[in-house]
């Protein structure tokens, strides 16, 4: 079993946060304000970073909104500092995040640990102890909604599952990660239990879920699209009962589609790197944020908070369950909207709306005959980040045989870089199927914005008004 599991730490987690669940919002808010002193006092004493940070102020009456805001880039160039074990050191992590075989295997013998997909810069580095993860497994197997109660009536281990995750599955990612672990604490499961590459062709993906007939798929919005046309049009039989998305913004538009498609409910969750299982929707449909282990702030572009029912420019976390490495008004990225009204589910946990990643899938030019060849974003950013090193690129899309890759990078280097992500990708579009793609490249360009306010990273620009579902 391996350490970052501990029966009697989770079972003790698991019942904090099964009287959580139901209770009222002012338990809630002494919960969570114990919490934040006990996370400050711990960084104050053992984080030299957060030593400076909080001297002279007492954990126990500081204002959380009076506290810095702290971005991944700063955190991640200052790691020996801000983390509050000493052992941790972050090239023997990177080194240790570089092998796929160390997916799930413990670090230090006593630490889980993920990477982030970064959207500028080397990706983030997450370390979770014994602590974290109860609080994550806990979240997951009590908050996560029931939607099909009858069959959880006569099967409440839910034995008779059987779970496709698809995703990128030879990264070090967390969704990954926590796959991988469920496997390993719960051997019965590995049959049960499987990760998909979406790396590879459709067909041959659509092929893996048939031979393996899920009950439960459980992907990105995108991808859970993409498999929505696969159904429609005969090419993907597997009949899921439950369809779960995460990671990106699912719209109502798509949750509709692809409800439809397979026919099942569909549940939406929202979580991060940085902390697993944020939200959970509820049986109204309502994304509830967790807010017992985690704070959420929207703010504004100066880092003043917004009313609520008001989307921020981003989002501030404070993750109240991992001390190894504190997360302290740390700077999210996504737009979440606060809801200030409760819930008809009879929730006290906080109503949120988010507005995440806002990328398109690609649509290219298959073989002549063939039906064209799509690409979920995700799948093109894990290719460009993993195999070529690149991460400050756009990846725009302008005709079913053009594509133009662009790099805020300049000189050389970035000309290099750029060489070679061009050689790894046309070799991927190639194995998915896609033919005669030109990929033009520019270096010295910034990618533009999104609606969202948010760079954009794989954008459609021709396809966009007509496929977006
Ligand atoms: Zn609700």
């Amino acid at each position: 079993m391996p350490p970052t599991f501990d029966p009697w730490h989770a079972s003790r987690v698991v019942a904090e946060v099964a009287v959580a669940t139901r209770a009222s919002a002012a338990s809630l808010a002494a919960t969570r304000a114990r919490r934040l002193v006990a996370l400050l006092a711990h960084a104050a004493a053992h984080s030299p970073r957060y030593r400076r940070v909080l001297a002279g102020r007492d954990p126990a009456t500081v204002r959380l909104e009076d506290l810095p805001v702290a971005r991944k880039a700063e955190l991640m160039g200052d790691f020996d500092g801000w983390v509050t074990d000493p052992a941790l050191s972050l090239p023997a992590l990177r080194r240790f995040v570089a092998d796929p075989a160390n997916i799930a295997a413990d670090f230090l013998g006593r630490y889980t640990v993920w990477e982030s997909s970064g959207s500028t810069g080397e990706p983030a580095i997450f370390v979770q102890d014994v602590q974290a993860m109860a609080v994550y497994d806990a979240l997951e197997a009590l908050r996560r909604p029931v939607v099909r109660p009858l069959d959880r009536l006569f099967d409440p281990w839910a034995l008779s599952e059987r779970i496709a995750f698809v995703g990128a599955t030879d990264g070090h990612f967390a969704s990954t990660v926590s796959v991988e672990r469920l496997r390993r604490l719960q051997p019965g499961l590995a049959q049960r239990l499987v990760g998909m590459s979406f790396l590879q062709p459709l067909p041959a993906l659509c092929a893996e879920l048939d031979a393996f007939g899920p009950t439960v798929v459980a992907t990105y919005p995108s991808a859970a699209v993409l498999l929505a046309e696969e159904r429609q049009a005969g090419r993907l039989k597997a009949a899921p009962r439950e369809i779960c998305t995460g990671g990106e913004t699912l719209s109502a538009a798509g949750r509709a589609f692809v409800g439809q498609a397979f026919g099942c409910p569909v549940v939406n969750s929202y979580g991060a790197s940085e902390f697993l299982s944020l939200a959970f929707e509820c049986p109204r449909g309502r994304l509830h944020l967790n807010s017992d282990w985690a704070i959420l702030e929207a703010v504004d572009a100066h880092g003043q908070a917004v009313p609520p029912g008001k989307a921020g420019v981003t989002t501030l976390l404070t993750n109240l369950a991992n001390h190894l490495q504190p997360l302290i008004r740390y700077d999210l990225g996504d737009r979440v909207t606060l809801l200030e009204e409760g819930c008809p589910c009879g929730s006290h946990l906080p109503g949120i709306e988010v507005q995440g990643r806002d990328d398109d899938t690609l649509c290219l030019a298959g073989a002549a005959g063939m039906a064209p060849v799509k690409v979920v974003p995700l799948a093109v950013s894990t290719v460009l980040e993993e195999e070529a090193g690149l991460f400050d690129f756009q990846l725009v899309q302008q005709g079913v045989h053009d594509l133009l890759l662009k790099t805020g990078g300049r000189g050389l280097q970035a000309a290099r870089n750029l060489r070679k992500a061009r050689a790894v990708l046309a070799a991927f579009l190639e194995g998915q199927g896609a033919r005669g793609i030109r990929i033009h490249c520019r270096a010295g360009e910034s990618a533009d914005r999104g609606r969202s306010g948010k760079i954009r990273r794989v954008v459609s620009q021709p396809a966009r008004a007509r496929t977006r579902h």
